[in-house]
């Protein structure tokens, strides 16, 4: 979605895959790989059934439907223009698999609508180096935080952000600015923060990730040295604002702002959707006090088209903004000690499996014919490491270690697996390529709740995908 497309070139609906050869052939592909891509009556959506009313003006009807997200991004980046964005949409199927839609969000939305309330079950992609806008996932679980007042803190926190635009970009921004959507339940608070600043947008997510985690990171600090320095922001809250914000998750207190949301190609749940089986649809907060730039005479229209992480009426327009200010998290600290080095000394608790078993079945995939032999998962680094048997392949030396072990590191905020080496001589600071996580993987992962995730049957993995890797480690 570049501006190299910058030239206005409608489609017609019948052309839309044969103005570019590549593409097509791509397509004829896919249809080849699955057999069942042209069954409408499999997807929620049946456009022989019904069709969304053309108008000349109106948006380009193009519609297409894929198994596999890397080709849906491609026909969508290839498609779309400056001033007519195709954005890639993601719902689950009934029976878990998943379809990735690529079509004008207008258009999306139509269909989208007619759908039956508990299949809405779409979220839109944000593409890894697109623009997007600052969005924020909020929650926490009510039982263990039976006093919190989320949208007391949820307030707080906007006025936070305010003040932090304010002072690194000179921005003026008010609670106008902001979209707050709800789907809180009985027993979860849940929100989601889009912030629409006219013509401004973060270069990509990852940006975006920066700006709230550095945020983040300063609210922790200050709270942490009770809050006796001056800080130039947050000196001008209410200390007990600030420390509302940290809730219970029952194992460590942390703030309510989930900050694992900015991962590449990160699936963000779209205005009026549910999540699977639950039927808690992302509502308007009551008190959202957001005001739209462009007026649009079909309100729900307009709030889902604002709500869109990805999409902006004219790219070309945009400023973008950068946050490069972060020395994130890192695990040199873990990697120098030497609780691995010593196999003995490790606790039985230490050789259970991690608490994501698709991605220990990916890692044994990579390490063939090796296998895991422990693994320990970091909560607050959001990373797991693996201690791997039965193959010394390091790719520092380019051959197997006679005698000392590797081991590998999973970066579930940066959704890559990479090799570590315990020779101190030679492979002290090395790491590995990273090898990006699978779709499905990364689907898994950006379910919001950890138990869809262990609900999913891992057996979907094709291990002969992985084998290629052997080669490169
Ligand atoms: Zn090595």
């Amino acid at each position: 979605m570049s501006q190299k497309n910058s030239k206005l070139s409608p489609i017609p609906a019948t052309k839309f895959y044969s103005s570019c050869s590549q593409v097509k052939e791509k397509i004829k592909d896919i249809e080849d790989r699955n057999k069942s891509y042209h069954l409408i009556n499999n997807s929620n959506y049946n456009l022989t059934k019904e069709r969304m009313p053309q108008s000349l003006l109106g948006p380009t009807q193009d519609w297409a439907e894929f198994y596999r997200q890397a080709e849906a991004l491609e026909l969508a980046d290839a498609k779309s223009t400056s001033i007519n964005i195709l954005l890639t949409f993601v719902y689950e199927q009934p029976n878990g698999h998943r379809k990735f839609i690529v079509a004008h969000p207008e258009v999306y939305w139509w269909y989208f609508n007619r759908a039956l309330p508990e299949r809405r079950c779409t979220y839109e992609v944000i593409p890894e180096g697109n623009p997007c806008c600052l969005y924020l996932d909020l929650e926490y679980q009510n039982d263990l935080n039976p006093s919190k007042n989320g949208p007391h803190m949820t307030q707080t926190l906007i006025e936070i952000i305010i003040c932090y635009f304010l002072k690194h970009w000179g921005l003026s921004v008010t609670k106008k600015n902001v979209l707050n959507l709800d789907s809180t339940t009985p027993t979860k608070f849940s929100r989601h923060l889009i912030f629409r600043i006219k013509d401004t947008a973060f270069t990509d997510n990852i940006n975006a990730g920066r700006f709230i985690k550095s945020i983040c990171g300063d609210i922790e600090e200050y709270i942490a040295t009770d809050g006796v320095a001056f800080h130039d922001v947050l000196s001008y809250f209410k200390r007990e604002d600030l420390e509302e914000l940290f809730i219970e998750t029952g194992k460590r207190k942390k703030l309510f702002i989930d900050t694992a949301v900015y991962s590449r190609n990160r699936h963000f749940r779209i205005y009026k959707a549910t999540k699977w089986g639950k039927l808690s649809h992302l509502v308007r907060a009551k008190d959202c006090k957001f005001k739209p730039i462009k007026e649009n005479r079909d309100k729900e229209l307009e709030i889902f088209l604002e709500s869109l992480v990805t999409y902006f009426t004219n790219k070309s327009d945009l400023h973008l903004l950068e946050f490069t200010d972060e020395s994130g998290p890192d695990l040199i600290k873990y990697e120098r000690s030497t609780q691995f080095k010593n196999p003995s000394q490790l606790t039985r608790d230490q050789y259970q499996s991690s608490p994501y078993p698709a991605i220990d079945k990916f890692i044994m995939g990579i390490v063939k014919p090796g296998t895991i032999r422990v693994s320990k998962y970091f909560d607050d680094r959001q990373k797991i490491a693996y201690e791997i048997i039965g193959n010394r392949y390091c790719a520092n030396v380019g051959r197997q270690h006679k005698s000392n072990n590797v081991y590998w590191i999973a970066d579930l905020k940066n959704k890559i697996v990479y090799q570590k080496c315990h020779d101190q001589e030679d492979c002290a600071d090395f790491k590995s390529e990273p090898i990006p996580f699978t779709d499905e993987l990364c689907f898994m992962l950006d379910e919001d709740d950890d138990d869809i995730f262990f609900s999913i049957d891992v057996s979907c993995y094709d291990d002969s995908n992985l084998s290629d890797h052997n080669h490169s480690l």
